[in-house]
């Protein structure tokens, strides 16, 4: 038995309810039984939808990336091997554009709604024309349009629908480590797939090694500046709080500061706010967006924040400090993390902290990567 639409072969997943065998390996995106046809989603797209701009123009290096890009998708998948801040997403356009123009269908997955929202605007001024459709937890009684912007776990209702799928973050949670969403992703799409990513973990390595594919690589930033790379600085749970309150002190900038758990951002949050403008936000939390802009508007200088804040988000002129005392962040997160300073073109620069655990082997790992990144400007 084998389940078509997460691929799971397990025996120990099937199980056999009143109306037949069904895989409670996906179960959690819908219940199917395992002899019922899997459907394609079937929906028209418009016409010169394709027609786009952006709002700054590409970089040569960008420009070349784009051109590559659409190349290799005539042929293989590609694997969009970027920093933090490089465009993926401006990379993509042309890509995307020469599929709307032939009518074919596509979508844009990323791993966070609140990246989906933001995204989906982008879109929209991007390609005019187009009907931009956002799809997330939530938000789905619309499915078609002429480009689809969803969440990967939205994905299990286009089964083999895409003629060309982005999967962005591909090496984040909710991807990582969930073959079964992986599987999903993937089956969503009869054609080619962008993966885009900054950094390859063991799982993405894994899902391409099976698959066909050429890289493009772009280390390099539209201002052209370098990666920063952050001071390292190891210290005990007690030496952490006076040294940050230290640190706050000093900075004359807005800053992110990224903690392990939910409930160190409750406690910093409680004892900081006591002497600094700050606020503070992580996945669940009612007031979410409303911290988040605050934050933005610069009503409050500091936020700390669980990993929720580590993709997607652009807020020029930052600084950011990572509290990795347990060594709980693998590289990829703290590449993400570290990618939220100096962003976009005009890159004011900013600096970065990490007060970490001795010897972590995944902060030594996002070190030579950013030293990798930044010897080839
Ligand atoms: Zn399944």
């Amino acid at each position: 038995m084998k389940c078509l639409r997460c691929g799971n072969e397990d025996p120990s997943y099937f199980y056999k309810g009143s109306k037949g065998w069904y895989c409670r390996k996906c179960v959690r995106f819908s219940r199917i039984l395992l002899q019922e046809e899997l459907e394609s989603f079937d929906y028209e797209i418009g016409t010169d939808v394709d027609e786009y701009r952006f709002a700054y123009e590409l970089t040569d290096a960008q420009k070349k990336a784009s051109d590559k890009c659409l190349a290799i998708l005539q042929e293989k998948d590609v694997l969009l091997h970027c920093v933090c801040g490089a465009g993926k997403t401006e990379i993509a356009v042309a890509s995307i554009a020469s599929y709307l123009a032939r009518g074919l269908k596509v979508a844009y997955a990323i791993p966070r709604k609140e990246v989906v929202i933001e995204l989906s605007e982008r879109f929209v001024s991007i390609f005019p024309k187009a009907r931009v459709t956002p799809v997330y937890g939530g938000h789905h009684e619309r499915l078609s349009g002429d480009l689809i912007v969803c969440t990967c776990h939205q994905l299990y209702r286009y089964f083999q629908t895409f003629d060309l799928l982005i999967l962005d973050e591909a090496d984040a949670f909710p991807l990582k480590g969930d073959e079964a969403l992986f599987n999903i992703a993937i089956n969503a799409c009869k054609g080619k797939i962008i993966f885009s990513t900054a950094t390859i973990d063991t799982g993405l390595a894994k899902i391409l090694k099976g698959r066909d594919y050429e890289s493009v690589e772009l280390f390099v930033r539209p201002s052209g500046k370098p990666l920063p790379v952050p001071k390292l600085v190891y210290l005990d749970r007690y030496l952490t709080l006076f040294y940050l309150a230290y640190v706050l002190h000093k900075t004359q900038r807005s800053c992110i500061i990224f903690v392990e758990k939910r409930r160190d951002c409750r406690i910093l949050y409680r004892l900081y706010s006591l002497f600094f403008p700050c606020t503070y936000v992580y996945s669940d939390l009612d007031k979410r967006r409303e911290n988040i802009e605050a934050f933005r508007k610069g009503r409050y200088r500091f936020i700390f924040a669980t990993t929720v804040l580590e993709r997607g988000i652009t807020i020029p002129g930052i600084d950011v400090i990572i509290l990795d005392l347990k060594g709980s962040f693998d590289e990829g997160t703290i590449v993400q993390m570290l990618g939220r300073v100096g962003r976009g073109i005009s890159n004011e620069g900013g600096k970065t902290l990490l007060i970490g655990k001795y010897g972590d082997r995944e902060v030594n790992k996002a070190m030579s990567y950013l030293e990798m990144a930044n010897s080839s400007l």
